[in-house]
């Protein structure tokens, strides 16, 4: 069988080659610039051999998009890396993935060392010249056609479903980073199945500030540009009145976020101060979001859905979602698996009972080719055809899903083992707690206590009496936080999640 997100991303591109695409600083592509650009970029790679390597190290932007879709479209390997990493770390990722080209943004704050690391070990390096509209869309063509008289148009070869089209290196929240290899096949039945729960159409605009190197990103990449929709890219939500202002100026219609950015909107911002009427949908992923969080979202936007998904790399982004419908019934649950996605919660190999913990184990179209170079870590993981998530969770009666946090995560006090979770909801709910994170540190008598690092809102007090009395309300004893520091931000990979284990 024959299937790549460049065949339906061509589909629609057909379909409406005057749709905007891609909004970057003020320029647009509409969907048939960037199929010229898509066209473009598979004819500079035509040399290379099928499923080879091509290092992606372009921020966020139009020219990523046609590029990635370019490199995909040429029968190779994207391999989108993280352009805020330092040289030594790129180059080493770039040696592990054994890169047969670079595409780059030639603005990269080490450029110079890269190149020189890279320079005798990449035979091919393509730079590109990051200009906002259609203006940088001509200059994208040119720079790749050269010479040549006529612009080489997309054509759609065959492409093997189990033929791999990607590679996302993981943000390492638990270990070293791993290249987790994704096929035609893993991409295109997830960008499909987010498509359809999140019933995109042409007529969505979604403001998109996660970056495409990792999974939450590129799978909201891949979904809106198979869908017809408009991405309106952002650099960053550092100024939260900012992106408010303009989802409403824009009347955007969706918004993907992980719990960080919804803690920073909801802690210096009253969500309900602006005219979010056309917001249809959010969507949250990426780690748990505390329920306070998410009542209050609900509260302040009671016309927005609100989608809680989970998933991992490995599964090329999405294993579940909570259907909005079901979010008031079962706050707190990741929901139930996506179509074609199977889940069951097992321990010592088996099956447990319904409420039991155990680990997350799942099989379907989405999951990984395997670990690139790493045959032992991915017979750890992949068991015959089985996903294991090494996250902890439950089922409830009616098949919802419930995360009981990372296996590696748990935090062991005495004889009892505690879930960062389960303190980080109750810490959550305090006046003046905008975020909180929970880990383990050692602890001489009981092998492992419980610290809390908290950032409050502006102006709120530091009330370190007040917050542990709550706990004691709200926690067994041995759940309550022996070590509470404050601070003005939480460790975080470039992805914006929590690294609990920086917190010891
Ligand atoms: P590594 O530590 O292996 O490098 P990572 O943190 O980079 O991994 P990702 O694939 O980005 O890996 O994150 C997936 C993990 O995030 C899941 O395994 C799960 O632990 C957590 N996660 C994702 N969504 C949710 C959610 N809705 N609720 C709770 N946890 C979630």
């Amino acid at each position: 069988m024959s299937a790549s997100l460049v065949h339906d991303f061509d589909w629609i591109a057909r379909q409406l080659p005057d749709a905007p695409a891609l909004s970057w600083h003020g320029g647009v592509w509409t969907y048939a610039q960037l199929r010229r650009a898509v066209g473009c970029m598979q004819g500079r790679l035509r040399e290379l051999p099928p499923g080879a390597r091509v290092a992606l190290l372009v921020r966020n932007s139009p020219h990523y998009v046609a590029s990635y879709f370019g490199v995909i479209a040429a029968g190779c390997v994207a391999v989108p890396l993280n352009v805020q990493e330092r040289a030594s770390v790129l180059s080493r990722q770039i040696e592990h993935a054994g890169c047969d080209a670079v595409i780059a943004d030639p603005l990269h704050q080490e450029w110079g060392a890269l190149t020189a690391a890279i320079g005798a070990t990449v035979p091919l390096v393509v730079t590109l010249d990051l200009q906002p509209g259609p203006a940088g869309c001509d200059a994208f063509c040119a720079a790749l056609t050269g010479e040549a008289a006529t612009e080489p148009e997309l054509t759609l070869l065959e492409r093997q479903v189990e033929a791999p089209a990607m590679m996302i290196y993981t943000s390492g929240t638990t270990s070293r980073p791993k290249g987790v290899l994704l096929s035609n096949g893993n991409l295109v039945a997830n960008a499909r199945a987010i498509a359809a729960y999140l019933q995109i159409t042409p007529t969505d605009k979604v403001l998109c500030g996660l970056p495409f190197h990792f999974s939450y990103g590129s799978s909201v990449l891949n979904s809106n540009l198979i869908s017809g929709a408009q991405l309106l890219l952002e650099d960053n939500f550092a100024f939260p009145q900012q992106t408010l202002k303009k989802m409403q100026d824009e009347g955007v219609t969706g918004f993907p976020g992980v719990p960080s950015t919804f803690a920073l909107l909801l802690g210096r911002c009253q969500l309900s101060d602006f005219d979010l009427s056309k917001l249809r949908y959010l969507t949250q992923a990426g780690g748990s979001m505390p329920r306070a969080q998410i009542e209050k979202l609900r509260q302040q936007l009671p016309h927005t859905q609100v989608f809680i998904m989970y998933g991992q790399t490995e599964a090329t982004a999405r294993l579940s979602y909570l259907a909005p419908e079901h979010l008031e019934a079962k706050l707190g649950s990741v929901g139930m698996p996506l179509p074609g996605v199977e889940i069951e919660v097992r321990s010592e190999g088996k099956v447990v009972a319904t409420g039991e913990i155990g680990e997350i184990c799942a099989r379907g179209p989405n999951v990984m080719l395997g670990y690139w170079r790493e045959p032992e870590l991915t017979s750890q993981v992949l068991r015959d055809g089985w996903l294991h998530t090494g996250d902890l969770g439950h089922v409830d009666s009616e098949g919802f899903l419930y995360i009981d946090g990372r296996a590696v995560e748990m935090i062991k006090v005495g004889a009892f083992r505690v879930s960062p979770q389960e303190v980080e909801e109750v810490l959550a709910t305090f006046p003046g707690v905008q975020e909180v994170a929970v880990t383990g540190v050692a602890d001489e008598v009981l092998g492992q206590s419980i610290k809390a690092v908290i950032v409050l809102r502006e102006g709120a007090p530091a009330d370190l009496r007040g917050i542990k009395a709550h706990c004691r309300q709200h926690l067994a004893s041995y759940k309550v936080p022996k070590i509470v520091e404050f601070a003005a931000a939480l460790p975080r990979t470039s992805s914006g999640k929590v690294q609990r284990f920086k917190l010891a």
